[in-house]
């Protein structure tokens, strides 16, 4: 096995009240779990693309000339386990950011609460599955989308910054139906410096 569950810097209740300790615990221990999982067990097929790292993988992954199935189980599950991995540290509560973020922010989006909004109106209308994301290009700007499923901006050659998912195992336990008062809690477990 190559790629295993990442482990959680904290516990599954530090993000209470917002994301509840039983979300939190499912979330890592049984989701993300089997997106490792399911991503080591396509691999084991394929050693030399096992050889790459995992941001290669991803960015190339419409470039992999193998059966199609296997190609959309690797940009699933593999999007799945790298996603994740950074959805946890991201929403560590002991992560320190550089400083660099919000002069950036404030730079490209007009100000940070400009940034929240459209960061926010574009994970509630997110239709379906998926995640919402800041991510820089190569020019160091930085851009805001939603993209489906485990789909990832390596995709389209940017840099993952932030990210929010929003499928919803996510906060349906807590939450149920009401995605944008899970998104507007969100924000209370990410720190912008
Ligand atoms: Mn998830």
């Amino acid at each position: 096995m190559k790629y295993e569950l990442s482990k959680l810097n904290y516990s599954y209740d530090a993000l209470e009240p917002y994301i509840d300790k039983e979300t939190m615990e499912i979330h890592h221990s049984k989701h993300h779990q089997a997106y490792t999982d399911n991503f080591n067990k396509v691999l084991e097929a394929y050693p030399t693309i096992a050889e790459q790292s995992i941001e290669q993988i991803l960015t190339g992954i419409n470039d992999l000339d193998i059966d199609s199935k296997d190609r959309n189980a690797l940009r699933n599950h593999g999007g799945g386990y790298y996603n994740h991995k950074l959805f946890w540290e991201i929403m560590d509560p002991a992560n320190k950011k550089d400083g660099v973020l919000v002069d950036d922010l404030e730079k490209d989006f007009g100000s940070v609460d400009a940034f929240k909004k459209e960061f926010t109106d574009t994970a509630k209308t997110l239709f379906g599955s998926g995640w919402a994301w800041l991510a820089r290009d190569n020019d160091g700007k930085l851009h805001v989308y939603g993209l489906q499923n485990q789909d990832n901006p390596l995709q389209r050659g940017h840099t993952p910054i932030l990210l929010l998912d929003v499928w919803e195992h996510a906060y349906y336990l807590k939450y149920q139906n009401k995605r944008p008062e899970y998104i507007e809690n969100w924000w209370n477990v990410i720190k912008l410096i």
